[in-house]
């Protein structure tokens, strides 16, 4: 035992002064990890490892809030003023609707925030760690002390670690210590006394590796972590609101303000000009500011923007930003990578190449059963062979996956392309464990886009070292002098090599070249060192598209929207892997050529050109400006940790969910839970339905306010009797509509969502159309309560009047909202009028609702209702369907007028970087 001071009483030990095996030995683990078994039984003593989640507000605190509003305030007022002044019942009435709509609030808004709360859930963070000495993917919830976790960059460090290996590596630890500058770490003992800036042998929970890659021991999980014992909270909660609602919102409290102020002058008139008296005057007036305010509107729009979150969290896109489901709607252009996105990334060596001849590879998925056939007659069998094995070696040395047999399949942890070459491996008899066994690794260049390849420097034992090399081929050629045959080596014939790259890239196939540098330093790897490898051969890896990508693709670009393919890949392998998805491939643009372009050429070409090759992301963020200063809107899709420049610039950044780094999910917008392209398409379909469910409630909310408005102040001012009273318009406002206009937040895409254009970014939700509709059915609404109301009146007496005016209001409300399940295209077939259960079942609680408001006693008493005789009812549903059939012809001009405005043959304006027509 060390004499570290900090181990007085139960203090943690100072971990980073201890010696690593110190540290082992304390934590009871070895250099091969826990087992599962011990793991299980520490998960149990130190608990899951997480945060203490931001404390959320309380119930109490919540039900509170939902009377924090100007319309509530001036309601709660005009209850105390009316039971001051005597009128008791009036002043329970608006009291209890206040209540009631208060606790609608209060749990849709519950409703909402545990949807968003089950979604952040969904993105769980996983750690690679040593159990019973292999390598394995768990989720990080589950570390405990002991646990031995690989490091690399693009990973945020999932509990504090004490380094055994670092290479390269550096952590950005700005949630921890405010320095945004990573810090070099590396393994070492440090003294007790070092400040935690300093501790440059530990990593922190929370920081975020930037470079490198490394190896620690778990030293504290959770709560006893650094991060944890400051208290300051990673896990925060979303609020539910994006700039468009907060724009409604702030145009809803302005219009409040303004109807407010309305309704005080026309207090004033009514008690000084027209001579009704003041306590008369004050319920007609509050009836009036309540019939204008918009005041369901807010909640409505929220639950549809939850609903639509949800529903692309079913689809697998998990919304980590939610303005991101309004820009969804405007995209224009997606880049999207080709590797796992547009393909399975399930990969398999079918082809390798030698100096000799070419050879063919069978087998399914990672199993290691699989036939390896010569393809040329010139390549000799027996020495062909021992060169297939040496290539199998070098791959097996120069990766870091693992293959395991599963039940039903051989699965792969790690890079799934080197889990390809290890099945690989297995069929020409290498077995990888082995073979990584005897060799042990010394040092290593990790792949990383920029230089594209791997390299190792292993110990072969007698003090003999080599480097064993595999990555993209025109890179592994450059650096190769010598190519190796089954007689031996010779220099190398580079454009012989060339050739036979392109001759596997053209089918599609995933290039790799294997290389390997024998009599190497044995103290360090560095690029330096590769220069002069004897180039052992290529290996053809297919991974197939995905079916389901193919469709969406397809269905973008019929929405509108141009799809580009920016992949590491070379240029062949991703042309014929474009041409499969039909995007134009003639002209692929690589990495190299972008570089040599100015911007005016790279403006030009980005609208053009469909197939990037051989990218790094910093070409990918040089894409995005480019098509962003055309006017596009972009979604970029990417994995590493050097892709999150580009997802941040980018409209909309989308990160793999699968594949990805815990560094491109913090920036990105949008997380794909399955890494499919077709996940991206199904998350613009919804946002585009989030935003048409959000003019339609609108559209449907407005007219009923504009409507019930009209009707009492063109009664007050002609001097008759109000055709519905206060109360009644509280509560047709606050609990009929909203009960309506709840059904619209759930209505599913319409056929036509992706057949048109992206919507422009600055288009106004309130379009002149809408402004129109909302301006027609007010009127109707406004001319026909009011025919009714006179004519109930004269028949049967004042109280069914209004009874028959609000009934009529009410079926109309149901018949419009029909109406507005779609804006132009027509309802009037069996799905528009049955097709939403939610519509249905909205109509039928809100008909259940005026039978006994109108019919029943205690209502009667309350609203100053009446039971109504059956022709009267007829009316109130026969208005109904007269505005239902009003809208529809309305609808029939609005789409012909349309239609009339677009130029014939129909392609309505679209993006800058326009998608050719499908061949
Ligand atoms: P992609 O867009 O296909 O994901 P990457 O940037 O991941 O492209 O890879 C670019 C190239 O680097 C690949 O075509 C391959 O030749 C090489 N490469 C990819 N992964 C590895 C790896 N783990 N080890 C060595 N080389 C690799
Ligand atoms: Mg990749």
């Amino acid at each position: 035992m060390s004499d570290t001071s900090a181990e007085a009483g139960n203090a943690a030990p100072a971990w980073h002064a201890l010696p690593a095996a110190d540290v082992l030995g304390r934590l009871e683990t070895t250099d091969r990890g826990l087992t599962e078994e011990e793991a299980g039984r520490r998960l149990e003593r130190y608990g899951e490892n997480r945060l203490p989640r931001e404390r959320q507000r309380s119930p109490v605190l919540r039900f509170l809030a939902q009377f924090n509003n100007v319309l509530i305030y001036i309601l709660l007022a005009a209850s105390l003023i009316t039971m001051l002044i005597g009128h008791f019942s009036d002043a329970a009435v608006i009291a209890g609707v206040v209540v009631i709509n208060a606790i609608v609030g209060f749990v849709q808004e519950g409703k909402a925030e545990s949807a968003l709360a089950a979604i952040g859930r969904l993105l769980q963070a996983h750690a690679n760690v040593l159990r019973d000495g292999s390598r394995r993917e768990i989720e990080a919830t589950r570390l405990v002390p002991g646990d031995i976790v690989f490091l690399e960059a693009g990973d945020r460090v999932p509990a504090d670690l004490r380094l055994l290996s670092a290479r390269g590596l550096e952590i950005e630890e700005a949630v921890l210590t405010g320095e945004s500058v990573p810090t070099c770490k590396e393994r070492g003992d440090l003294a007790v006394e070092a400040p935690l800036g300093d501790r440059a042998n530990m990593a922190f929970f929370g920081t975020m590796a930037t470079r490198g890659q490394g190896q620690g021991v778990v030293v504290a999980t959770g709560s006893a972590t650094e991060i944890g014992r400051i208290g300051r909270l990673l896990e925060t909660v979303q609020t539910l609101t994006t700039p468009l609602l907060r724009k409604i919102d702030r145009f809803g409290k302005l219009l409040t303000l303004v109807i407010l102020a309305a309704s005080v002058g026309m207090f004033a008139y009514g008690t000084l000009v027209a001579s009704f008296s003041a306590d008369e005057m004050l319920l007609v007036t509050v009836g009036i500011a309540v019939a204008a305010v918009p005041e369901g509107l807010p909640a409505i729009l929220t639950i549809a923007l939850a609903i639509g979150v949800e529903r692309m969290a079913r689809r697998n896109a998990i919304v980590r930003r939610l303005p991101a489901v309004e820009t969804l709607g405007s995209i224009t252009v997606i880049c999207t990578d080709k590797t796992g996105t547009l393909t399975r990334n399930e990969m398999m060596v079918e082809r390798v190449v030698t100096a000799d001849g070419m050879f063919a590879v069978s087998g399914s998925g990672y199993g290691p059963e699989g036939e390896v056939r010569a393809l040329s007659p010139d390549a000799s069998e027996d020495g062909g062979r021992d060169l297939l094995a040496q290539i199998a070696a070098a791959a097996a040395l120069a990766s870091d996956a693992q293959i395991h047999e599963g039940d039903p399949h051989w699965h792969v942890a790690g890079d799934p392309m080197e889990g390809a070459l290890l099945a690989f491996a297995h069929k020409v008899a290498v077995d990888p464990a082995t073979v990584r066994e005897a060799r042990s690794r010394v040092d290593v260049i990790p792949f990383d886009s920029g230089h594209a390849y791997m390299a190792t420097l292993n110990d072969l034992g007698g003090g003999a070292h080599t480097i064993h090399i595999k990555g993209a081929p025109e890179r592994v050629i450059a650096l190769c002098g010598y190519e190796r045959t089954a007689e031996g080596d010779r220099p190398i014939d580079g454009a012989c090599w060339h050739d036979r790259v392109s001759e596997l890239a053209d089918l599609g196939h995933r290039v790799l070249a294997i290389a390997l540098r024998p009599e190497a330093d044995p103290h360090g790897l560095g690029h330096e060192h590769l220069p002069g490898a004897v180039l052992l051969g290529l290996v053809g890896i297919s991974d197939p598209p995905r079916q389901e990508a193919m469709e969406a693709v397809a269905k973008c670009r019929e929405a509108g929207i141009a799809v580009k393919m920016i992949t590491g890949d070379h240029a062949a392998t991703a042309r014929a892997i474009g041409a499969r998805f039909g995007l134009v491939g003639d002209r692929a643009l690589t990495g190299a050529d972008l570089d040599a372009m100015d911007d005016a050429g790279l403006s030009e070409a980005v609208a053009e050109v469909d197939v990037f090759a051989r990218t790094t992301p910093e070409h990918k963020l040089r894409l995005v400006e480019a098509l962003q200063a055309r006017g596009d809107v972009v979604a970029m899709t990417g994995d590493g940790v050097n892709d999150a420049p580009a997802l941040k610039r980018a409209d909309v950044g989308v990160a793999m969910g699968q594949k990805g780094s815990e560094a491109a999910k913090q920036v990105a917008e949008i997380v794909l839970a399955d890494d499919n392209f077709a996940s991206i398409g199904h998350a613009v379909e919804e946002g585009r339905t989030v935003y048409a469910n959000l003019q339609k409630s609108i559209a449907f909310i407005l007219p009923t306010n504009a409507g019930e408005s009209m009707v009492l102040l063109f009664a007050l001012f002609v001097g008759l009797a109000l055709p519905v009273t206060a109360l009644q318009i509280l509560w047709i406002n606050m609990v009929t509509t909203v009960t309506l206009a709840l059904a619209l937040g759930f209505e599913p895409g319409e056929p036509t969502t992706m057949q048109r254009p992206p919507r422009p970014p600055a288009a106004p939700l309130l379009s002149p159309f809408l402004v129109w509709r909302i301006a027609f059915v007010g009127a109707i609404m406004t001319a026909v309560s009011f025919s009714l109301f006179l004519w109930g009146e004269a028949r049967y007496g004042l109280e069914e009047g209004r009874s028959l005016a609000v009934n009529a209001i009410v079926a109309m409300e149901a018949g419009y909202l029909l109406n507005s399940r779609s804006l132009t295209g027509s309802i009037l077939n069996r799905k528009g009028l049955f097709g939403s259960p939610y519509a249905i079942g909205a109509i039928g609680l809100v008909s259940l609702l005026q039978i006994g408001f109108t019919e029943w006693s205690v209502s009667q008493a309350i609203f100053g209702t009446a039971s109504l005789p059956p022709l009267a009812w007829a009316m109130a549903v026969a208005a109904g369907f007269v505005l239902l059939f009003l809208v529809e012809g309305e609808k029939v001009i609005a789409r012909r007028v349309r239609r009339s405005r677009r130029p014939r043959g129909g392609a309505p304006a679209r993006s800058l970087a326009s998608p050719r027509s499908a061949p």
